[in-house]
């Protein structure tokens, strides 16, 4: 804890590699109630790569209470052996080689933090990444570092029946006082992050898997006993996304095992230890009477990710750091191709730019801002972030349109044969890319190392037969980068004639071409017998923001036409964004809007049956954030009332067509998979805009809140009865108490009940502050449940933005105690959260007044997780 002073910062430019390596690592994990002992056994040797060979040796270790040390057997005494120097263990004049063994004594019972080794909910389960495991033993915590662990744990056998960790199972059996011990072994050098164990009382789903060599691993997904049945879809989709990994990019698994542990207490999404992941329950439990269609797809691409990592990150694994992008940025885009290749593609390309568009860019271009590859940081926790997930693996993609298919997949095969077992960086990844390719990729590397999101400025001209394009690129300053250079940045464009029919751009008839662009700005002719419609960024080729001056006649030509999904959605989003623009900024009502967008939605309406859900993402109104986002100063009531009023009245003013829909889609049975899924989503959609407009008395409420009610009383799935609940309870509709009904169904569901919180913390408007200061005080409401606590306070911080920027700053007061007090038990947490406070600079001098000054008061005495974010935000 400090008072207002600045934090330790590490910086990428100050790498050193390891001073000693340690081949080998020995842990014993005795298991007690109410504390457990870690004995580590440590081979060292000097590392030949470090020149200057440093006399101390130095190890990682917080929260540890060290019983003995003893090098090569012998006992080593504090004072004249070692020294505790903060959360450091120094050896001054340690030998070249030699064996070191600790034993620490550590409390799992009392780490609300979630890092390290802890237990909750009655099991015992690690988080190391980033650097948690020096929180169970002393070792260099750094990536670079690989060692083969053999772990040995203990426990009472009727407590914890079920003991895991990394590798395979080598030895197992009883021990006095009705306890037991298990060892594995895991033959891979691996660096101490991706250490796991997990002790506990769960069940087991058991399956097979076949490799392509035709070697057989045994594949076990556990959970609590009353979850056993919620674990096929993730099975499902483990054993898809194997196979999916040898055909697409010829990666085998390597161990006879892979297993996944469902855990409820988790700061993460998941975690990709090597052949034991360990998984927040959100991202591995699914059953359509419990689970959403939109969390069955984040399980199957979450599922996806973390085994695709075994070779993305666990056989080849990061540097430092600073190369977080290196194993993240590239299983994103893994991850996205895989579901693209499950899914549709087009469906699933939007929604993956929807998120970076409107999630990614208010990051780079707030007080949060950072190079995919950070030159520096406080506390690495703090940059498991959208810019080096999303915007790393935009970059990845890149590489991919600029190498074509085939040259990408031999650059990739290159790269796991050149650094199987190594930790290495972007570069290195880079410099495949280049070796298979001949592309000179020099210029193309600042998008690892210049923050920001690029604006492209394109103007164009016809004439004589010569159309003209004319691309300027210019990335605006971030915090300490005022200056930023050109990049390289690939455009894929088509252009249409005037019926939107692509017209041909070269001799082959090709219609589709990628323009790069290295200049400042740059100049492209093409000969062309009219003036076309520009389809820019196809697919979204770059993760930029395009301005170019389209017509209304234009996007409805791109909307109605274009063959590339991602055109036809930007075309649809820039029609919605010019209405509500001209409602915040020049004060026309939502009605005045009707008779330009009404005929517009009607023609997709017409169309919807033959993608229904393509229809929904065209359909759908941007988000409040998205749209505040895109005015200076942020006034959030007014954006607010701008989107509300204009789906009422879309809501009305289109009701036949929404009835039709809803009929057209309401399927009396429950049916699985991607096309079922795009029915029900253009179904909610179409409700959603009734339930707009009976909310604001535009139609009858009556109506529409007894249809809605049929779908909650006699749900097919959770997907309806959630939605409908959610119409119901946020447009004032539900005069049936189906909210305390839902709660009293599934008080035992712990996922279920974070739903029912997030759509009470997600009502518009500033009385919902008040609401969600009573939901902290329901019995259900737990602050050590990362999930439970992302449900209220990250949904209203986040999703709400009527209510967290209430103007009596109540919302702002509240996000503020929540923080304070968060940080005293799970720093993590509480720094993430905080990252909603970013748009502060943004909004309207008295609500920022009020922000800054609520923020400011929880400053002193902040962790270094959350003073890192909060002085960024604040711009101390
Ligand atoms: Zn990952």
């Amino acid at each position: 804890m400090r008072d207002g002073q600045p934090n330790p910062v590490t910086r990428l430019a100050d790498y050193q590699p390891p001073a000693w390596l340690i081949p080998d690592t020995t842990l014993d994990v005795d298991l007690r109630d109410g504390h457990t002992l870690v004995t580590a056994r440590l081979t060292l040797r000097r590392n030949p790569e470090r020149a200057d060979k440093p006399e101390d040796l130095v190890l990682d270790g917080e929260h540890l209470e060290l019983r003995s040390l003893t090098l090569d057997g012998r006992e080593l005494n504090p004072g004249d052996d070692y020294r505790l120097d903060g959360p450091k263990l120094v050896i001054p004049g340690a030998p070249d080689a030699f064996t070191l063994t600790s034993v620490v004594r550590i409390e799992p019972e009392k780490n609300t933090a979630l890092e390290g080794l802890y237990r909750s909910n009655g099991m015992y389960c690690t988080q190391c990444e980033a650097e948690g495991f020096r929180r169970i033993t002393f070792f260099p915590d750094r990536p670079d570092v690989l060692s083969r662990f053999t772990t040995t744990i203990h426990a009472d056998k009727s407590a914890y029946p079920l003991l895991l960790s990394n590798g395979n199972p080598v030895d197992a059996g009883e021990e006095e006082g009705d306890r037991h011990f298990a060892t594995w072994e895991d033959p891979f050098p691996k660096p101490c992050y991706l250490f796991a164990l997990v002790a506990g009382d769960l069940a087991c789903l058991s399956d097979t898997f076949t490799t392509a060599s035709g070697r057989e691993v045994a594949l076990r997904l556990y959970a609590e006993h009353r979850d056993l049945d919620k674990l096929d879809h993730a099975m499902d989709s483990l054993k898809r996304a194997m196979a999916w990994d040898e055909q697409v990019f010829g990666r085998e698994y390597d161990l006879d095992i892979f297993q996944i542990v469902a855990v409820s207490h988790f700061n993460m999404g998941a975690m990709e230890n090597k052949g034991l992941n360990i998984f927040n329950t959100s991202c591995v439990l699914a059953h359509p009477d419990t689970t959403t269609d939109a969390a069955f797809e984040r399980v199957e691409s979450v599922v996806a990710h973390e085994y695709f990592h075994n070779w993305s990150g666990n056989r080849v694994t990061c540097r430092d750091w600073f190369q977080l992008s290196l194993k993240e940025g590239f299983t994103v885009f893994r991850d996205q191709e895989f579901s693209s290749d499950m899914n549709s593609r087009a469906v699933v390309r939007v929604e993956n730019v929807d998120f970076l568009v409107n999630h990614q860019f208010p990051e780079d271009q707030g007080p949060m801002a950072h190079p995919v590859r950070p030159a520096a940081y406080q506390k690495i926790d703090n940059f498991y972030t959208l810019t080096v997930y999303e915007k790393g693996a935009e970059i990845v993609r890149m590489q991919h349109q600029l190498l074509g298919a085939k040259d990408f997949r031999r650059a990739t095969d290159l790269y796991f044969e050149r650094f199987d077992g190594q930790a290495v960086t972007c570069d290195d990844f880079v410099a495949c890319m280049e070796e298979v390719s001949g592309l000179d990729l020099t210029q193309f590397k600042r998008w690892y190392s210049q923050a920001g999101t690029p604006v492209l400025t394109v103007t164009d001209d016809y004439r004589d037969g010569e159309y003209q394009l004319t691309i300027e690129q210019h990335t605006p300053a971030t915090p300490g980068e005022p200056d930023k250079q050109p990049l390289m940045i690939p455009i894929k464009l088509a252009l249409l004639d005037g019926q939107g029919r692509p017209l041909p751009l070269d001799d082959q008839g090709g219609t589709e071409t990628v323009a790069i662009l290295r200049e400042p700005r740059q100049v492209f002719r093409f000969r062309l017998p009219e003036q076309p419609t520009p389809s820019l960024l196809r697919g979204f080729s770059a993760p930029v923001s395009l301005r170019y001056d389209f017509s209304e006649e234009q996007l409805v030509t791109l909307l109605a036409h274009d063959s590339d999904g991602f055109c036809r959605w930007d075309a649809a989003q820039r029609l919605y964004f010019a209405a509500l623009a001209r409602i915040i900024d020049d004060g026309e009502s939502a009605a005045d809007q009707l008779p330009r967008l009404a005929p517009v939605l009607e023609r997709v309406i017409a169309r919807a049956a033959e993608d229904p859900a393509q229809a929904a993402l065209l359909l759908g109104l941007p988000a409040e954030n998205a749209v505040g986002d895109r005015h200076a100063p942020l006034r959030p009531q007014r954006v607010h009332q701008a989107v509300s009023g204009l789906r009422a009245a879309l809501g009305e003013a289109l009701a036949d067509h929404w009835w039709r829909l809803a009929e057209q889609f309401d399927e009396p049975r429950y049916q699985s998979g991607g096309d079922a899924m795009g029915r029900r989503r253009l179904r909610r959609l179409a409700l959603a805009y009734l339930a707009a407009a009976a909310g604001q008395g535009a139609l009858d409420a009556t109506r529409v809140g007894e249809y809605l009610g049929r779908d909650f009383d006699q749900p097919t799935c959770m997907t309806n009865a959630q939605g409908a609940l959610r119409d119901l309870v946020h447009n004032g509709l539900d005069d049936q108490g189906r909210l305390a009904r839902f709660a009293e169904q599934w008080a035992d569901e712990p996922l279920v009940m974070d739903q029912w919180f997030a759509i009470q913390a997600t009502v518009p408007g500033p009385d919902t502050v008040a609401r969600a200061e009573a939901l902290l005080d329901h019995p259900a409401f737990e602050w050590t449940l990362p999930n439970r606590v992302r449900a209220v306070i990250g949904t209203l911080v986040n999703g709400n933005p009527s209510a967290f920027h209430a103007p009596d700053g109540s919302g702002y007061a509240l996000f503020a105690r929540a923080l304070k007090k968060l940080d005293g038990i799970n720093p993590q947490i509480a720094a993430r959260l905080a990252n909603g406070g970013a748009r502060l600079k943004r909004l309207e001098p008295d609500l920022a007044g009020k922000l800054g000054d609520a923020l400011r008061g929880i400053r002193p005495g902040a962790s270094a997780n959350l003073a890192e974010v909060l002085d960024r935000i604040l711009g101390a």
